[in-house]
């Protein structure tokens, strides 16, 4: 069986991530992950911060600190909130770690020997009050269309990508001065046209794995476009020193080790092993993103990796995410404020995020996030649907284990039905569809709905007779079946309630797929007590997104 690799795009250190930046990679890539887990595949899934680059530089010059401090501060508060949303990364690491530096140097030196790096030459915006370029962030100013706020890169208002040349009246960011010269300055790049064509074939053979529409799309589209020499440092000081005389005061530009970074945080988890992984032809790199994130992932990564000719494996798999978006509430990163993944959990348990974002998980097209889509799934499929169920199911049981025979085999052709939802939902998750694959679940719980519908299994247990009572132990057994295998296919979307779910049946440990094909008259409650698997919004949990709108 071949390796898998799974990697989430790297959050960068700067601020908590909100909802839509955790549906966009994370949570999808944990889902999969936490499936392939339970399909005993040898995967492994990385992520991690991304660490360097000038907004962190410029926050910790404005708070006195070293940007290695800041970002590490960041760094855990992050890993913390992704571990209480039952993220279970192999390596949730950063980019700024020895072990990345050393793939950085590594992967530079060879495509600069194998001729893919050049110098180019381009005007900058030099501060002379603080003698120093001011790339990117560092500068500020009005944009030269629409007179929005632009930075030195890109216009925040319209979003068009600027040069700092054309900003109208720049200023610093480092000092709050306008004392700015435009001079030449040089950088390094990877030399992109070069590459052109192995990156075109890469993506042609590549992208019939189940790559998302937009990325095979996007993809194609800039390749036709042709590609430009991409720059890959920056004269600025925090981030990975570049090893060329002449560029001592210039560091790799963020985008360049944050991608290296998915072999540098495995390098990092474990110093030899990570050669299985990244070395190994027949590994299968399957990449979670959000659809901002496709340039990156499907033309300057892998015309590194090809570039280097160093052997690791590519990319097998893209899948970018569209938006999640909010009209109602904000997400708004920039200020820390919002609902991000720290104020979420302030309101509901992992479970609850990890259930209704996949649910409505931005897959194929933009959707949308609200108190009311969150308290309809929450309500009425969650609590309704699926809590319900399972608590009416084990009260009857409880109530009445004198009558029910557990070893009676329930109906096969009631059974069949069951088996073809669990079958959907394998399917959907070797295809990487994983908002369906949650569906063939919701449908297996409405399935056990329409069965207590239709034998009221609680008229039965009144009537005291030999013939009732099978019929009770075959419909009850039957939902009994319909539990413990809600249980384990609900692991990857709320681990929770799926270990409370099994602890009925005395299961304590990850569930597997395997455990699927068991003798259903063996199937045994061990444990009576009834415990509530979802539970409703709570008017106080409502009050609490007030102050989001
Ligand atoms: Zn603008
Ligand atoms: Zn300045």
């Amino acid at each position: 069986m071949s390796k898998v690799i799974i990697t989430a795009a790297l959050p960068y250190a700067y601020s908590i991530p909100h909802l839509g930046n955790f549906v966009g990679s994370i949570l999808p890539a944990d889902v999969y992950y936490k499936y392939l887990r339970m399909d005993e595949q040898d995967v492994i899934f990385i992520s991690g911060s991304d660490q360097h680059g000038t907004p962190i530089e410029l926050r910790a010059i404005h708070e006195n600190i070293e940007p290695s401090v800041l970002a590490d501060r960041m760094h855990e508060e992050i890993k913390s909130l992704f571990e209480k949303l039952e993220c279970t990364f192999t390596k949730y690491g950063k980019t700024h770690c020895d072990a990345n530096r050393e793939i950085v140097y590594e992967i530079f030196n060879a495509l600069n020997k194998n001729n893919y790096i050049k110098e180019v030459k381009s005007i900058q915006a030099f501060c002379n009050v603080d003698k120093r370029f001011i790339t990117d962030r560092f500068i500020e100013g009005k944009c030269p269309y629409c007179g929005g706020h632009a930075r030195g890169d890109q216009c925040n208002d319209c979003g068009r990508l600027l040069t700092p040349e054309q900003l109208i009246d720049p200023i610093c960011k480092i000092c709050g001065k306008s004392d700015i010269t435009f001079k030449e300055e040089k950088n390094l790049a990877l030399d992109l046209p070069k590459l052109e064509l192995d990156t075109r074939a890469f993506i042609v053979k590549n992208s019939s794995n189940n790559w998302t529409k937009n990325s095979i799309n996007k993809s194609l589209s800039f390749i036709d476009e042709g590609l430009h020499a991409r720059e890959i440092t920056r004269p600025m000081k925090w981030g990975f020193p570049v090893p060329v005389k002449g560029y001592e005061d210039y560091v790799f530009y963020v985008w360049f080790d944050a991608l290296i970074g998915y072999i540098g945080i495995t390098k990092d988890w474990n110093p030899s092993k990570w050669r299985d992984y990244w070395l190994d032809k027949s590994s299968m790199l399957v990449q979670f993103m959000g659809k901002d994130n496709i340039e990156f992932h499907a033309l300057m990564w892998p015309a590194t990796l090809i570039g280097s000719r160093l052997g690791f494996v590519l990319p097998r798999t893209l899948r970018a995410s569209e938006y999640l978006l909010s009209k109602e509430l904000k997400f708004s990163k920039s200020e820390g404020i919002g609902l991000n993944i720290k104020t979420a959990l302030e309101i509901a348990d992992a479970d609850y995020w990890r259930f209704c974002l996949m649910y409505i998980y931005p897959e194929t097209s933009d959707s949308e996030f609200s108190l009311e889509v969150f308290e309809e799934v929450v309500n009425k499929i969650m609590n309704d649907k699926i809590g319900n169920l399972i608590n009416r199911v084990f009260i009857i049981y409880k109530k009445n284990f004198d009558l029910i025979d557990e070893s009676i085999e329930p109906d096969q052709e009631l059974i069949d039905k069951v088996e073809k939802l669990e079958a959907d939902y394998v399917l959907r998750f070797e295809s990487i569809e994983l908002r369906e694959a949650l569906h063939a679940v919701i449908e297996l719980a409405e399935y056990g709905n329409m069965l207590m519908s239709k034998y009221q299994p609680w008229t039965l247990v009144k009537n005291n007779n030999k013939e009732k009572s099978i019929e009770l132990s075959k419909i009850m057994n039957l939902e009994k079946v319909i539990i413990y295998k809600l249980g384990i296919l609900l692991w990857p979307f709320a681990p929770k309630a799926s270990r409370n779910i099994l602890s009925y049946f005395g299961i304590d440990k990850d569930p597997l797929l395997e455990m699927l094909d068991v003798e259903y008259d063996k199937i045994r409650i061990v444990d009576k007590e009834i415990k509530p698997i979802f539970s409703k919004l709570t008017e106080e949990q409502k009050k609490k997104f007030e102050v989001f709108k």
